[in-house]
């Protein structure tokens, strides 16, 4: 098979890392010869040209989604888009639960005081998460793991799902409710659903009017979930005990980047991250060795099947 040729757009120094090691693993470095790229892939229509004469075959996405307009260029000009439809839920879960384990017990302050040799505790009181009620919006496969973790530490699971698994609640122990019980009952309510026209604004002025005073959110899922500006505004009120985000709805401008030199011009933004009972971390619930792995090896295979099948069509090129 011809050596083909793999161009990486926004590349960090752990793709290339974990993707050069799974090359390795799966016996593929004659097959493909990989050349990491910092710059974004913005696909314009002007493209054409390549994509016509077949220069470009195949898109892989590093991630689960489909969306964005260079997707659907790709694919209005015909070419083989694949993604990894699933990489580690744990990684993803897990975050959540570092997020409000972090931020229920101050631990953003403490690691600051004790750095600086301030050993006080004022101001650093959490709340036992045993006994308290974790609502989670969407119990797909991320949202399962999730409630498996609440559910160990003794916490009364509520699910809200457009599609719900009674099987899953009854073996598990957990139990489905509408939108407005979760958001009324809950002491903590962490989004595990996706971005649809449903789920956009889900967390807006209304549904957060109707959470629990002193409850806690967290976001892992998708940033639009949550309308900002209505958090900041309830945050500001005094309402909620804290909020803990990984994901913010005008994200792509600023997260995977370096602005510590410059300016950020988004206020709600920079509201969210210095308030003292919020914590935002930069899209990072991914972040682990594992989903890592997975998200290299499941391209390349993609890859791989995807020339042998060329190959196998004689496809002239
Ligand atoms: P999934 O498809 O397995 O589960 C999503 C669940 O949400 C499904 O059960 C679905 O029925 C439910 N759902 C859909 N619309 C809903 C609505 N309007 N209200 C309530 N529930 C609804 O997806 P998953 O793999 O569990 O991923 C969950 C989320 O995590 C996705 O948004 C994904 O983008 C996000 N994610 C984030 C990261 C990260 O690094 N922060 C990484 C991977 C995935």
């Amino acid at each position: 098979m011809t050596q083909r040729r793999i161009l990486f757009f926004a590349s960090k120094s752990y793709d290339e890392n974990t993707f050069r090691a799974a090359l390795k693993s799966l016996n593929g470095q004659d097959k493909l010869h990989f050349t990491f790229l910092e710059m974004m892939l913005v696909i314009q229509k002007s493209w054409k040209k390549y994509m016509a004469c077949d220069t470009v075959k195949i898109i892989a996405l590093r991630s689960a989604g489909y969306s964005g307009s260079s997707v659907e260029i790709a694919k209005q000009y015909g070419l083989h888009v694949c993604r990894v439809p699933s990489y580690s839920p744990h990684a993803v879960a897990e975050h959540a639960v570092a997020l409000l384990l972090s931020l229920n017990r101050n631990m953003h302050h403490a690691f600051f005081r004790t750095k600086q040799h301030n050993f006080s505790l004022d101001g650093l009181v959490g709340i036992d998460l045993f006994g308290k009620t974790v609502g989670i919006i969407g119990a797909g496969i991320v949202g399962m793991c999730a409630i498996k973790i609440f559910l160990g530490f003794g916490c009364k699971v509520l699910a809200y799902d457009i599609k719900p698994n009674e099987n899953a609640a009854r073996e598990q122990g957990f139990q489905y409710v509408t939108i407005d019980e979760l958001l009324t009952e809950s002491d903590i309510i962490s989004l595990h659903a996706p971005l649809n026209d449903s789920t956009y604004h889900l967390i807006n002025r209304e549904a957060l009017n109707k959470m629990k005073f002193d409850a806690m959110l967290i976001n892992t899922s998708r940033g639009p979930l949550v309308d900002a500006k209505a958090l900041v505004d309830c945050l500001k009120s005094g309402k909620l005990r804290g909020a803990a985000l990984d994901v913010y709805e005008h994200e792509d401008k600023y997260f995977y980047k370096n602005y510590s030199q410059r300016i950020m011009n988004d206020d709600i933004l920079a509201r969210l991250i210095s308030m003292h009972n919020t914590i935002v971390t930069s899209h990072q619930a991914f972040l682990t060795e594992e989903a890592l792995k997975t998200i290299a090896e499941s391209i390349i295979q993609n890859f791989l099947e995807f020339f042998n099948q060329l190959q196998t069509d004689g496809v002239k090129e």
